[in-house]
């Protein structure tokens, strides 16, 4: 089988795309599943927003008291002579103030969370108050309004609580449910298929003879896939082989929008990934200037997105973080959010030769009234798996940044899940 040689970007390492570049093409390539559904809030975690959820009511739903305290009418107090009011009836959580209008030198007992009447507008705390029977007597000054809260002044009946695209976490279930949301339509979940490539390939619980090693990428990636929140579909191993890969690769599209492949991508012997993907799809890339992370294909397989990841295990974890976690969040409906990074001080020389942008794995620390401080976690080869499951964030290193001295500044970029 000839060896892929053209379709993106020649040669192996004077024409490798920059990163920024590969994630730009891939961004634009990927498209925004058109499908949504209704689902229940408890199923809601996770999931995109399809479109706008407008509010059907006020939040707070009444005008209620902030504090503990007395509801009143603003225009009955004074400050230096003192206020002096009658107590008339109480509003509890839940049990509001039945009776008449306030009168002028009337006011009611309060609670938190209780409705306000509409003939008072103004709360005066408690711990402000002397209590004599029923009158009390306060000294301070009120504002108009204080210690109310509105009726719609958090949500207002009509506008929108969350916007399309919103990946839904814990607050906003909440804030959901307290506008009396039952069910939301989301995005259908992107399906992603997903294989290992590679003779020395065995499952775990499977006895190794010589030369044979367990496949640790179908679980990261399943663990990985989990986190973006995409309907993964297992397709286990699949030999070096071109007939064999070939029917994966059939099987992948058939219920996938997107096929995620691991090994087999390089220009060894046994490498056929990129071949195939030529000869049944489009490869658009397959060499990107990071590392861990060569060599990284991207392309079309008939509808399908298609990622074929290098097969180091440190290669497929950065390679998926860093260029298909973006592409599937945008096909899942979310807008398309950069990376949180920041700079950190390096504890230690770290390593590096212009050429590529590097992803070392790291240990940070923050401090308080210190400037947060980055190390990294021992030897960082592309098949040392323990490198990033000890780390809490990458250190981003660019393209032509060299070796980085002790104390120096750095980027880094923690890890979020
Ligand atoms: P390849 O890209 O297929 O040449 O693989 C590069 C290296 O990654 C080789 O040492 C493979 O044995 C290893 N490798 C490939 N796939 C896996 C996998 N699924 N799990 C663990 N190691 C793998
Ligand atoms: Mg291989």
């Amino acid at each position: 089988m000839a060896k892929f040689t053209s379709g993106g970007c020649g040669g192996h390492h004077a024409s490798a795309m920059t990163l920024e570049s590969a994630l730009d093409a891939v961004l634009k390539s990927v498209k925004v599943v058109a499908e949504s559904e209704s689902i229940g809030l408890l199923d809601a975690p996770g999931r995109i927003l399809a479109q706008d959820v407008i509010s059907a009511v006020n939040v707070p739903g009444h005008t209620n008291s902030a504090m503990d305290g007395y509801a009143l009418r603003w225009e009955d107090t004074r400050s230096a002579e003192g206020t002096l009011l009658r107590v008339v009836g109480e509003s509890f959580a839940g049990h509001p103030y039945a009776g008449a209008s306030l009168r002028a030198g009337e006011c009611i007992r309060i609670m938190t969370g209780a409705v306000v009447p509409e003939s008072a507008d103004t709360i005066v705390i408690q711990e402000d108050t002397q209590r004599d029977g029923d009158t009390i007597k306060f000294q301070i000054e009120c504002r108009r309004g204080e210690h109310v809260r509105l009726a719609g002044e958090d949500i207002k009946l009509g506008t929108a609580v969350l916007p399309a695209g919103r990946k839904l976490r814990a607050a906003d279930l909440g804030l959901l449910a307290s506008v009396g949301v039952a069910d939301v339509d989301v995005k259908r979940k992107v399906k992603v298929a997903y294989f290992s490539t590679g003779d020395e390939l065995r499952a775990v619980g499977e006895t190794l003879e010589n030369g044979q090693i367990h496949d640790s990428n179908r679980y990261t990636l399943h663990a990985m896939l989990g986190e973006a929140g995409v309907e993964a579909i297992d397709l286990g191993v699949v030999r070096d082989d071109p007939a064999a890969l070939r029917k994966a690769f059939a099987a992948a599209v058939e219920r996938a929008d997107v096929v995620v492949t691991s090994g087999g991508a390089s220009v060894g012997e046994a490498d056929y990934v990129t071949d195939i993907l030529a000869e049944l799809g489009q490869v658009s890339f397959w060499n990107v200037a990071m590392k861990p992370g060569r060599p990284l294909v991207f392309g079309k397989l008939h509808g399908a997105e298609f990622f074929g990841l290098p097969g180091n295990p440190v290669s497929v974890m950065v390679t998926f973080l860093q260029v298909v976690r973006p592409a599937l969040a945008v096909m899942s409906g979310a807008p398309h959010a950069p990376p949180l990074r920041f700079r950190a001080r390096a504890a230690s020389r770290l390593h590096k030769k212009p050429g590529r942008m590097e992803f070392q794995r790291g240990i940070l620390t923050c401090r308080e009234g210190a400037d947060p401080s980055v190390d990294i976690t021992g030897r960082q080869g592309s098949g040392i798996l323990r490198s990033v499951s000890q780390a809490n964030c990458f250190i981003v290193l660019g393209l032509d940044s060299d070796s980085v001295e002790q104390g120096e500044w750095v980027t880094v970029e923690p890890f979020l899940s």
